[in-house]
């Protein structure tokens, strides 16, 4: 087992061209009186702060989308699909300097900035071509004398809070159907990774979003945040993409003030492999669901549960592939594996590998540990892991396979399902019958089969049981800030 080669460095060009983004959007020099630096996880150097805003400027934030929302709720859905569209065409221009700011401030690599940059723009295109496309109903009333019809209206003023994996992503997500829906919005970003929300927020103003419309509220105290602003009686609707525990959080606030709330939670993806899977698949589908953004994402493979058949040769092919990882930062040419976003998320892992190794997994890639300024994490896979391994139970948010053994599919399926989370899941089998009984009995929002990549604009993304309520992308994502009302229109005959 070797040591892992040199981290790669940044590209002196790209990087260069990432600073310039941060000054574009005027985050390249500290705001007064409070500010929050932000820090390249490569080797911990500040590349830029942004205002840390109290609990008056939060509230003062609200005051000014609740203004604006009043004349955005009534425009109609093609003006608004209008200005969506521009902004998706400004996103698509802008792309590689949105990728490179991804890439400086939270890590990944610019070829995983690029994808979330793709992904992300598809929402503000979905909801473009979606909000043109809306329908109501009439019905018969029962017994007769009346129709009625249904219509979808803005929820109201939206508190979108999102988390620092995918900086673009999860706040084009939330700020596109809200938009698109008729709604004003208060978005606070991850106090890690601020800047990308910022431009992409500054790119659609420019596309023509009324200026007050969406704001930014950064700042480092969340919790005071929240407690401020959903307390507000303007807000009607709270959307977060975060953790579990702070999900649970912000649901019993909202209760308050009986919020509409959709919540994307964290994950505990099983990847089930059967015996009659491809092998040259299946391997390719975990490493893509395993180390896509360095494993940091909440539908990441979680779980390899992997029939006896197959398991030496899956085992053997995985470690090929994360044991020949080219680590180092986001921005160099050939880079597979960046830094992870905090030296907190490299500790945590540490232990989990320790605690794993402990009660007896075998550790197949070299040692995981990285010296240095840079938060980093080598790519890791452990085998034969234990059931009681703190590794098997929790949400790894890294860059570590953990991989089980199974002989049956009941067995499998109860190991897969034993987990409060029910985000996403994978299953690799050649045969339509196993795949769709195990898609029908994993309890999971979301399924890859032989597809290590489930994602998509035009889909209902979300989990069931802890890992959340409701859904975002596709039309139940767009419904997610409406209300529906309905109408009874008494009728008599007049003959
Ligand atoms: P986190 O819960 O720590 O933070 C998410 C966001 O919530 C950040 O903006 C943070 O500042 C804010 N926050 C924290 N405490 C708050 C409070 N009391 N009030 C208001 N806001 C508060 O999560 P994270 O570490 O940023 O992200 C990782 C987690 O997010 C993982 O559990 C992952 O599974 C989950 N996630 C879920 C999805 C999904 O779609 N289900 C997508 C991405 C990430």
């Amino acid at each position: 087992m070797s040591a892992h080669d040199p981290l790669l460095q940044p590209d002196p060009e790209l990087h260069a061209t990432a600073r310039k983004v941060v000054t574009r959007i005027g985050a390249d020099r500290a705001p007064a009186p409070n500010a929050i630096a932000i820090h390249d996880p490569h080797d911990g150097s500040t590349i830029g702060f942004t205002p840390d805003r109290d609990i008056d400027q939060a509230l003062e934030a609200v005051t000014r989308a609740d203004t604006a929302g009043r004349s955005w709720a009534a425009t109609s859905p093609r003006y608004r699909a209008d200005i969506l569209r521009r902004w998706y065409d400004r996103i698509v221009d802008n792309a590689d300097d949105i990728a490179l700011l991804i890439t400086l401030e939270m890590g990944k690599t610019l070829a995983d900035a690029r994808a979330e940059v793709a992904y992300g723009a598809d929402f503000v295109r979905w909801y473009a071509e979606e909000i043109t496309h809306q329908t109501g109903t009439v019905r018969e009333a029962p017994s007769g004398g009346a129709r009625l019809l249904t219509r979808r209206a803005p929820v109201g003023l939206a508190v979108l809070i999102t988390p620092w994996n995918f900086p673009l992503a999860m706040a084009t997500r939330k700020i596109a159907p809200a938009l698109a829906a008729g709604c004003p919005a208060v978005v606070k970003p991850a106090a890690l990774t601020p800047l990308t929300t910022l431009f992409a927020v500054q790119l659609a103003v420019e596309a023509g979003v009324p200026e007050d419309l969406v704001q930014v509220v950064t700042t480092s105290d969340a919790s005071a945040f929240s407690a401020a602003v959903l307390s507000d009686p303007r807000v009607r609707k709270v959307s977060f993409t975060g953790s579990t525990p702070v999900g649970k959080i912000l649901l019993r606030l909202a209760a308050d003030n009986v919020l509409r709330t959709s919540m994307e939670l964290g994950g505990n993806a099983p990847f089930l492999v059967f015996d009659d899977a491809d092998l040259e698949r299946a391997v390719e589908g975990a490493f893509v669901a395993k180390m896509r953004n360095g494993g940091q994402s909440c539908i990441a493979a979680n779980r390899f549960l992997v029939q006896n058949g197959i398991a030496e040769a899956f085992v053997e092919g995985l470690t090929e592939r994360l044991a020949s990882l080219p680590t180092g930062s986001g921005l160099a040419p050939g880079v597979g594996l960046g830094p992870m976003v905090d030296h907190r998320a490299v500790h945590r892992l540490q232990g989990l590998v320790d605690d794993a190794v402990e009660r007896g997994a075998t550790l197949h890639t070299p040692d995981p540990a990285i010296d240095g300024p840079g938060s980093y994490f080598g790519a890791t896979l452990l085998d034969h892991v234990p059931a009681d391994a703190e590794v098997a139970t929790t949400e790894i948010f890294g860059p570590i396979a953990s991989v089980q053994r199974f002989s049956t599919q009941d067995e499998a399926l109860a190991k897969a399902n034993d987990t409060e989370f029910g985000l996403a899941g994978y299953v690799f089998t050649e045969s339509l019958d196993r795949a769709f009984d195990v898609a029908d009995n994993l309890a999971t929002g979301i399924l890859g089969i032989n597809q290590g990549l489930p994602s998509n604009a035009a889909a209902p993304f979300g989990g069931i049981k802890e890992s959340g309520l409701g859904r975002e992308g596709s039309a139940e994502g767009l419904e997610e800030y409406q209300e529906l009302r309905f109408y009874n229109l008494a009728l008599r005959s007049t003959s």
